[in-house]
């Protein structure tokens, strides 16, 4: 898609990250002919997370914001790790979040190609085979003070290296006992520059080109020229591949041949991933929770993944709203969760549906209310939306209560059920309670008080002042379910970081199952289709996805309030 220069925004203007900022310039100066092309490249390896969700409100938003086009391409370079599972879980992922890609690629489309530029670096002189053991080579490779040593094979014909090379790609030889190495400089500063190995053989099926090639491209010789061949003009990336800069460059420079050197081709820039408190994001580790049955699948709903989130109750507002909130920058940095928790407070506040719902349920009965009578109450869908209208509630004589919501001699603040004291019953009346009854332990099985008609809500002059108003569910007008309360997924901040293995850094009470719930009908069977829930006072909620209408489930999204400020 072509970007007239003339509507670039000009690059000084406020709101514009640094990477946005670089984009209006070069469309203001027409480079790559006023083109604007960039691509979101995941190794279809895993699903994608919070961080690929930075990665991908870059990608795509900085197109769309300028009218350029963000193409999805899967970076398939690997057959050892990836699947079509992962490819198609990246694709909703990317949609949920509320982007479009124009095109879908795979660097796999490019293996011809790659092959051939192979052929010719080493006709040039350019790359060798080198049939030293990946340790052997490692341990050549010097510090980055200290050059590097040649491999004995750095000088052999380029016929040897040609037909090596063919035969590395037929099944002859063993994986591990060649590689193919670009021909650079075992001295340069830059680690990347000192004979980068550029083609490995794996002798595994490819999912999309079968057992056709036995040997892949590394990322290095893969990424930049996948971006050149589809035309992409910003390739954006994280900041760990800064050093990668000058290979990119260096590869795409050789491909060029030297052709129009200035303009039209990509350049890479890098902006700071995302790394989180209490949890981790490196696929590897995601990968291992999952198959060793630590976590309930990639869509836990305390895993970091895109579809955990969504299944945890996130909305796709609440995660751009996140990435916004923590911008990009050229610094890593560690971000506090209680951040994406705050921004699907923010989020959830103005979407959720609110419902009533008692987790910890202790009955209390209303002695004076005449037994099967039943009442039709008001409750707002959303009291910050008027618009969001209204639905009913039935009250009746017995109720369920929250069991905290009741204390025999309370403190003076405790605005809450005591006996001898007024509360309101939301949307319907106030009730002064007058006791309870225990069983043999002690332990309180009902909670008496007593309703004054006058006091219904809603009702001319009802509006009498009391301190505390509680939740509650007509017994014979709810519905069981069960709630999952979730923790952070580890005990320690940057799990990262610690030299533990992260899996005894686990939080042993990062899920806690009430199974003794009840929830209002309309939590289920509404007609706002709204996925997102309050139940007042006590948190954000959705519908687990394992759900059926005979067991209920569902998730807790965040508190009201953060729990974990001291
Ligand atoms: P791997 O360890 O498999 O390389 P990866 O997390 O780098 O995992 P990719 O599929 O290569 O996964 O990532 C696709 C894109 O997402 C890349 O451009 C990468 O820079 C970006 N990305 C990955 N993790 C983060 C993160 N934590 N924050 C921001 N961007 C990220
Ligand atoms: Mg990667």
């Amino acid at each position: 898609m072509n970007v007239n220069a003339n509507h670039a925004e000009p690059a000084e203007k406020k709101g514009l990250n640094f990477i946005e900022q670089i984009v209006a310039t070069d469309l203001a100066n027409n480079k790559n002919g006023g083109r604007l092309q960039t691509r979101f490249p995941p190794e279809p390896n895993g699903y994608l997370h919070i961080g690929h969700a930075k990665a991908i409100c870059m990608d795509f938003g900085v197109a769309h914001k300028f009218g350029g086009v963000c193409n999805l391409r899967f970076d398939d370079t690997n057959p050892q790790k990836e699947d079509t599972e992962y490819v198609e879980a990246i694709k909703q992922d990317i949609e949920w979040l509320g982007f479009k890609w124009g095109n879908i690629y795979h660097a796999s489309d490019y293996f011809d190609q790659l092959y051939q530029f192979a052929i010719r670096l080493i006709e040039e002189g350019k790359a060798y085979v080198d049939e030293q053991t990946s340790e052997q080579i490692a341990q050549q490779k010097g510090t980055p003070t200290q050059p590097g040593q040649d491999s004995p094979y750095r000088n052999r014909p380029v016929e040897e290296s040609l037909e090596l090379f063919q035969k590395m790609n037929t099944g002859e030889v063993p994986e591990g006992a060649m590689v193919l190495r670009a021909k650079i400089d075992m001295a340069n500063p830059n680690m990347h520059f000192r004979d980068p190995i550029i083609y490995r053989i794996i002798n595994k099926e490819h999912h999309r080109t079968g057992s056709k090639w036995k040997v892949y491209p590394m990322y290095d010789f893969a990424h930049g020229q996948s971006d050149y061949f589809e035309g992409v003009t910003h390739s954006i990336c994280t900041l760990e591949f800064v050093p990668h800069r000058p290979l990119y460059d260096y590869f795409i420079d050789e491909l060029k041949e030297g052709r129009d050197l200035d303009d039209n081709r990509p350049r890479q820039y890098e902006f700071n991933r995302l790394n989180l408190t209490y949890t981790v994001m490196s696929k590897r580790k995601l990968l291992a929770l999952v198959q060793e049955g630590l976590v309930d699948g990639w869509d836990d709903p305390r895993m970091p993944t895109v579809c955990g989130l969504r299944r945890r109750g996130y909305s796709p507002e609440a995660v751009r709203k996140f990435i916004n909130m923590i911008g990009y920058t050229k610094f890593d940095a560690l971000n506090d969760y209680a951040m994406l928790e705050a921004a699907a407070r923010e989020d959830l506040n103005a979407r959720a549906l609110r419902v009533s719902a008692v987790l910890n349920p202790v009955k209390l009965i209303i002695t004076n209310y005449p037994e099967g009578q039943t009442e039709e109450m008001e409750a707002q869908n959303n009291p910050e939306y008027e618009a969001d209208g209204k639905h009913t509630v039935t009250f009746s004589r017995e109720l369920w209560m929250e069991r905290d919501d009741f204390m025999e001699d309370a403190p003076k603040k405790f605005f809450r059920m005591v006996p001898g004291k007024e509360v309101r019953l939301k949307n319907a009346y106030i009730v002064k309670c007058t006791g309870c009854k225990k069983d043999d332990e002690g332990n309180v099985v009902e909670v008496y008080a007593e309703y004054d008609p006058t006091s219904r809500s809603g009702l001319e002059g009802a509006n009498r002042k009391v301190k505390g108003t509680l939740h509650w569910l007509s017994t014979a007008h709810c519905l069981p379910a069960e709630v999952r309360l979730y923790d952070r997924l580890f005990t320690v901040e940057n799990p990262s970081a610690d030299p533990r293995d992260f899996r005894e850094l686990l939080n042993p009470d990062s899920l806690k199952v009430l199974t003794n719930c009840y929830v209002e009908p309309f939590a289920v069977n509404n007609d706002t289709c709204n996925r997102y829930l309050q139940f007042q006072r006590t948190g954000y909620f959705t519908l687990d996805t394992h759900s059926t209408p005979d067991h209920l489930i569902f998730n807790k999204t965040v508190g009201l309030k953060d729990s974990w400020k001291a």
